[in-house]
Parts: C-alpha cells; structure tokens; sequence
C-alpha cells in the first residue's frame, strides 16, 4: 500500500469514526428546509440528509444526517458535511460538487480528481475500482442531490 493510500484510509477511519454533520438540522427561520431518505439495498445502508437554504442567496446554510452501515457509506456522508460546511456552498456549487464526485467514484480510478472541487473526498477515490462499493460511496451525495431538487423547486 503507498503512502498516499494509507493516508487515506485513515481519513476515511476518521470520518466513520466521528462522523461530521450527524445530528438535528439547525435552520433558520426564513430558511427552506428539505430532507431526503435513501437507501442502498446491495449493502443495507441508509440515510436520512436534511438541508436548510437561505431563499435570497441559495446558500445551503445546514446540513445534518442520520443513518447507518458501512464505514465508506458513513465516512462519504461525513466528508460532504465537512465540505458543505467549509465551503458554504450554494444550490449551484453544491451540484457542481456532486458531478464531479460521481464522475470520479464512477471512473474506476481512471481520471485525476479535482481536489480543488471535492477537498478530501478525493481519499474515496479507491472505491471507484470497487463496482459493489460505488452505491456506498454515493449515499450522501444522492441524498443531498434529492434535498436540492426539492429546494429548488419550492425556491421557483
Ligand atoms: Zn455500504
């Protein structure tokens, strides 16, 4: 295993471990709020991902997750809240941020990621070789995608 793999198992160890955005979502009171359940019947692993949105900016200004199973589904759902979070990312910045996070897990380790965009969830780059793994890694980010077309919609 090189440096650089190992490296990144332990940040995805670190997310499962003490997951970031696990909790009730705190909105505002202007905020639109949507929330989303998605499961992943190959490996059992679910989860329930709620927005909140500033209706003026688009900015996803929280977001909070519950759910269970693997150590991949739960690290990816971790490190997207860690993103969300420190990015402040708005409607637009967050889809831009999905795409390119599904192009590179559907890849199978074929692309160079863009660490600019996805920050530490390039570490989930070695799942894209595991086609079984592919759903796990993508929990969060389908969720949050769900959660965004409802927003959006009531945003029109
Ligand atoms: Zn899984």
């Amino acid at each position: 295993m090189s440096a650089l793999d190992s490296l990144y198992q332990e940040l995805i160890l670190d997310h499962s471990k003490r997951p970031i955005g696990k909790g009730a979502l705190d909105a505002s009171e202007s905020a639109i709020t949507a929330s989303h359940h998605e499961f992943n019947p190959s490996c059992g692993d679910e989860i329930d991902l709620s927005i909140a949105v500033d209706p003026a900016s688009g900015e996803i200004e929280a977001l909070a997750w519950e759910g269970q199973g693997c150590s991949i589904s739960m690290a990816s759902a971790s490190i997207l809240s860690q993103l969300v979070r420190d990015e402040r990312l708005t409607i637009e910045g967050a889809h831009e941020r999905i795409a390119a996070f599904r192009e590179m897990i559907q890849a199978r380790g074929e692309t160079e990621p863009d660490e600019e965009l996805l920050g530490d969830a390039v570490a989930l780059q070695g799942v894209s070789k595991f086609v079984m793994r592919v759903k796990c890694a993508m929990l969060g980010w389908v969720a949050l995608e769900a959660d965004l077309k409802q927003v959006a919609a009531e945003r029109a």
